[in-house]
């Protein structure tokens, strides 16, 4: 089977299979060289990885992958890409397909079964619409991961590595950085795919931590804190926690709890890293005792 990755080939394959591009799955598929190569090069795989691959498309990334790695699985959730990956796939004998939903595998017995429990390295040119809940939900999981190399719009890679207190900085940044050390590798300009999206994209390594950087009695309770507070950025910390219906602490409780932090009362939450959210999760904890 030829090398994809070049928009001759890739134009070759969809007309051969007569494949129509499906909006609603974010399909955006690669066609520089270039790229691939610098996704395989940031995510640092190597002959002993185990590599699972989100959305392989018509198997671009995946050769490149199959190409560096002991052992690839690639999930797919579109049927009609099936086909094409055996086919673009073939005599890759390190590579599996799987059709499916990413967000209802099992990542940990994937882990376990294709990596004997080790961390496992994740690769991804990311469909745009579910960028989120895929990385939070591998994340959250506690599966053993070493890093997750993807793609995704420059805005999101810019928010995952925002420091707190800046503008970029949101929810996703401080429950990206719970989590992981960012590290962009690259902008991706929209000619290199095909179709072209609307915006710009970017590669973003993020190195799974061993240990999370701030220690937190009820994790998910501060992370409903942090979407509070960047949900209503314009508002004061006490008012923007206040107003959420995510929470159910009365005012009282609340400014008791700002106040035992040692916060200013007229804090806004956008200004607060995760040491402070922890800080404020583990005395609302205390208050509520
Ligand atoms: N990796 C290919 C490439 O770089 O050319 C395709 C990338 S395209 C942006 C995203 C891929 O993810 C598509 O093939 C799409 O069908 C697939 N996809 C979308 N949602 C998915 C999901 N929930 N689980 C698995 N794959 C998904």
């Amino acid at each position: 089977m030829a090398r994809l990755g070049n928009p001759q080939e890739t134009i070759r394959v969809l007309q051969k299979h007569d494949f129509h591009f499906q909006k609603k799955f974010g399909q955006n598929f690669l066609i520089d060289p270039r790229v691939l190569d610098k996704i395989v090069e940031a995510a640092q795989v190597g002959g002993e990885d185990f590599v699972l691959e989100i959305g392989p498309g018509i198997g671009t990334m995946t050769q490149c992958l199959g190409e560096h790695a002991r052992q690839v699985l690639a999930v797919e959730i579109d049927k009609n890409l099936i086909p094409i990956l055996q086919e673009t796939l073939a005599g890759y004998d390190n590579v599996e397909i799987r059709q499916g939903d990413i967000l209802k595998q099992d990542i940990q017995a994937i882990a376990d079964r294709y990596n004997g429990g080790r961390p496992i390295k994740v690769v991804a040119n990311l469909p745009y619409y579910i960028t989120t809940p895929i990385i939070m939900s591998l994340f959250e999981s506690r599966v053993p991961l070493a890093n997750v190399t993807v793609m995704v719009q420059k805005e999101v890679a810019e928010r995952m590595k925002a420091l707190p207190g800046t503008k970029e900085c949101g929810a996703l940044s401080l429950a990206v950085q719970y989590y992981a050390k960012p590290y962009l590798a690259a902008n991706v300009p929209p000619n290199c795919f095909m179709p072209r999206p609307r915006v710009g994209s970017a590669v973003i390594r993020l190195d799974c931590l061993a240990q999370t950087p701030v220690e937190v009695e009820d994790e998910r309770l501060m992370f409903r804190l942090i979407r509070a507070s960047f949900n209503q950025r314009r508002k004061t910390l006490q008012n923007g926690l206040s107003n959420s219906g995510e929470l159910d602490f009365s005012k009282e409780e609340i400014r008791q709890a700002i106040e035992n932090t040692g916060l200013p009362s007229v804090v806004r939450g956008e200004t607060l890293g995760l040491k402070e959210f922890a800080a404020l999760a583990d005395e609302l904890v205390k208050v509520r005792r």
